[in-house]
């Protein structure tokens, strides 16, 4: 059976190489030639000795997700869709701005977290994806987009914000990251990797002990009772125990301060009094607020708030001193803003799959 080398960061490597009576250096020689250099033919490798790379052609690849489509939109955010095998599939999407660009790569197929606002939740949870594919999706982006390893950096962040919860699928998201910031892969600053979760409390501590990233928390409602049926998750793991994990952190992370992401729903949880809540809510939390306009899937119940209430809302959090920015929806003419990434995912859990098919139906079309 040969292995994937995509599915190791550098200790990982360095024990598989250890196993074969090969030295560290060496495995951190292949990991560079993998991802900065973003090879994947033991050929090409020319500073390793021939007998090696006979050797890891017979026992390893380096096999990142194959690309399905890849979709440009008019205000240039591209859409990347990777076949994960089973008849599922995963989106991710590059998003250039002036000073940056930011891949926003999915950790599952599906999600079994069910918030009711979102495409992906919608679909259900089909299984974890493994170290290559998540870093396959960085992988690969970066090919597509002709990175240069001597030339500026064409992807400078990335945001586990795609499909899945990150927190859930906690050992290979971190193993991912790890390569992320590694100086022999990816080099990328621990403030210019965003971790997005719905709020799993006991996961949070250990990212924060263990690989502590910049932190993004889907908050979405300023109250139990509304975030209780937005967000399900909060029944396990309520508002009160979600900031204190804010605040623990805080202690360890490379930013000082939590981007908590509020989604506005119209009529939902978008009231003046819904803002001074928050404010209430996250008072002892150094914090900014990124608001997302809703986008619509087929079938979601909900619509977006109009501008001006948006803008409103964004006032209130602002006179009070809260830095708030409203996230402008990109790329929704090719389906690619945030919580419309559907991909294909086969529901293990069975919860939605009449939605599912109803979703490809519209795809196909
Ligand atoms: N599971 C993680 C990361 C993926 S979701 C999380 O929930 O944080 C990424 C972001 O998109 C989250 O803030 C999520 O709440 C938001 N989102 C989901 N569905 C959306 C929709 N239909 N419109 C706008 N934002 C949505
Ligand atoms: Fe899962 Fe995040 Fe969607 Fe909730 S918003 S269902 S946690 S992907």
């Amino acid at each position: 059976m040969t292995v994937n080398l995509l599915d190791f960061d550098a200790a990982g490597l360095e024990a598989f190489f250890a196993e074969q009576g090969e030295k560290a250096f060496r495995a951190r020689q292949v990991l560079r030639w993998m991802h900065r250099f973003g090879q994947s033919d033991f050929d090409a490798m020319t500073d390793i000795a021939k007998s090696l790379r006979e050797k890891l052609k017979r026992i390893a690849t380096i096999v990142p997700p194959a690309i399905v489509s890849d979709r440009l939109s008019d205000d240039g955010t591209r859409k990347f869709l990777f076949d994960v095998g089973g008849g599922n599939a995963v989106e991710t999407v590059f998003i250039p701005e002036d000073d940056r660009g930011t891949l926003c790569v999915s950790t599952q197929a599906g999600c079994a977290l069910d918030c009711s606002f979102c495409s992906t939740g919608k679909q259900g949870f089909n299984r974890n994806l493994t170290v290559a594919e998540i870093i396959g999706q960085l992988w690969q982006a970066n090919r597509a987009l002709g990175a240069d390893p001597a030339g500026e950096r064409i992807i400078s962040n990335v945001v586990l914000m795609g499909m899945g919860e990150p927190l859930a699928n906690f050992e290979n998201s971190v193993t991912a990251l790890r390569l992320m910031l590694d100086d022999n892969a990816y080099g990328l600053s621990r403030r210019r990797v965003t971790v997005s979760t719905s709020g799993l409390v006991p996961v949070m501590d250990r990212l924060r002990d263990e690989c502590p990233v910049a932190l993004a928390v889907s908050l979405h409602a300023p109250n139990d009772a509304l975030r209780d049926e937005l967000v399900p998750i909060n029944r396990k793991y309520p508002l009160r125990e979600l900031m204190a994990a804010c605040q623990r952190y805080l202690e360890k992370a490379p930013r000082d301060f939590v981007t908590f992401e509020y989604v506005m729903l119209d009529g939902v949880n978008d009231s003046d009094d819904h803002a001074r809540q928050l404010l209430a809510l996250t008072h002892d939390v150094p914090c900014k607020f990124n608001l997302i306009p809703f986008n619509p899937f087929p079938g979601s119940p909900y619509r977006r708030t109009p501008s001006p209430r948006i803008r409103r809302f964004a006032e209130i959090l602002m006179n009070a001193g809260v830095v708030t920015t409203t996230r402008k929806t990109r790329g929704d003419d090719i389906d690619a803003a945030c919580g419309q990434l559907a991909g294909q995912v086969r529901d293990k859990t069975r919860r939605a799959s009449n939605r599912v098919i109803d979703i490809h139906e519209a795809r196909s079309r």
